[in-house]
């Protein structure tokens, strides 16, 4: 589905992407870890075609990004949440669903189905500004959910939000991947990376390792992915 391969990039004679090749497939959850500044969101962002790559290719459904066809079967969720502060929560997911194309009635049970899925449907009234951390995340992806993608990319989904709605949020998350969807997530939580199919630890810029959480840890005598990650840096 989402093919990047041999990208690098630099930043002015900063270099922060060296030779980065990943594949993800339909199905599957992909991981990205490393450390703050390795290069994960750089990463998404080349694939995305939101930043230009130095060399290499990436490509999404076998195009080079930006692709307006390919954009409409992605759901993309950045680092920021770009909501509209001074709006309910229901006023943004009409907003950006209309943007999408979506309205009516499909839009309505969309909605109730997201916000159910966030945990958020007794919030669907409130401004937004009122919203925690957390909450305006978990908005976020009801929002980047709206319009049922079949690569979903999700920049540290789970800041700010607790334990126990972060969990549900990864059951959603592998019951999308069950759906035949490909989902690429960049996480400091090591809990969360052991739940991947696929991780993919960055350290400057470079891919360290990349295979399934039990492939990382055998290769690197750990018993944690947080222990690969440790003896990585
Ligand atoms: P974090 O976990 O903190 O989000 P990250 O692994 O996602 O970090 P990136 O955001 O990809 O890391 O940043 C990689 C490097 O590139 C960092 O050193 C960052 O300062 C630098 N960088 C990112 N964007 C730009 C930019 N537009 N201009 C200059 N440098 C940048």
């Amino acid at each position: 589905i989402a093919s990047i391969s041999h990208i690098s990039k630099s930043f002015g004679s900063k270099k922060v992407l060296s030779n980065i090749t990943i594949n993800i497939c339909e199905g599957q959850i992909l991981g990205l870890i490393g450390p703050s500044g390795s290069g994960k969101t750089t990463t998404i962002k080349c694939l995305l075609g939101m930043e230009r790559a130095d060399t290499g290719l990436a490509t999404i459904f076998g195009q080079k990004m930006p692709n307006r066809q390919i954009l409409e079967r992605i759901g993309y969720m950045g680092q920021t949440d770009a909501l509209y502060e001074n709006l309910t929560a229901l006023e943004n997911l009409t907003f950006f669903g209309n943007l999408m194309g979506i309205s009516g009635a499909e839009l309505t049970s969309t909605i109730d189905k997201n916000m159910a899925l966030v945990n958020l449907t007794d919030s669907l009234h409130q401004i937004v500004a009122n919203f925690s951390g957390g909450m305006k995340r978990r908005l976020s992806l009801a929002i980047a959910l709206l319009a049922n993608p079949d690569l979903i990319i999700l920049d540290e989904p789970t800041v700010g939000i607790d334990p126990s709605l972060r969990l549900d949020i990864w059951t959603q998350l592998r019951t999308l991947a069950i759906a035949q969807k490909a989902i690429i997530v960049t996480t400091h939580v090591m809990d969360e990376a052991e739940k991947c199919d696929l991780v993919g630890l960055i350290i400057n810029g470079e891919i360290f390792a990349l295979g399934t959480p039990s492939e990382l840890k055998e290769k690197f005598h750990a018993t944690s992915i947080e222990e690969v990650f440790l003896k990585a840096e």
